[in-house]
């Protein structure tokens, strides 16, 4: 992942999509919200979905948009 901590400038890791990382809590947001955290709507030709940084440093987390073709 080409992502810098905005706290301390490491490098970090992606520790999978949000919606994997949830888990349980997924289950109480109503459909078309998952849509939301799953993917972005309406870029079904540039498939993105929102993962998870984590800093390799400091741990801290953000939220990441990734687009799906890069990952293959
Ligand atoms: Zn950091």
């Amino acid at each position: 992942m080409d992502k810098k901590c905005s706290v301390c400038q490491k490098d970090m890791h992606d520790a999978g999509k949000v919606v994997d990382y949830y888990g349980d809590y997924a289950a109480y947001i109503d459909i078309q919200d998952a849509q939301l955290i799953d993917g972005v709507p309406g870029t079904e030709d540039n498939h993105q979905c929102v993962h998870l940084g984590v800093c390799s440093s400091c741990n801290y987390m953000e939220e990441i948009v990734i687009s799906e073709k890069l990952l293959k």
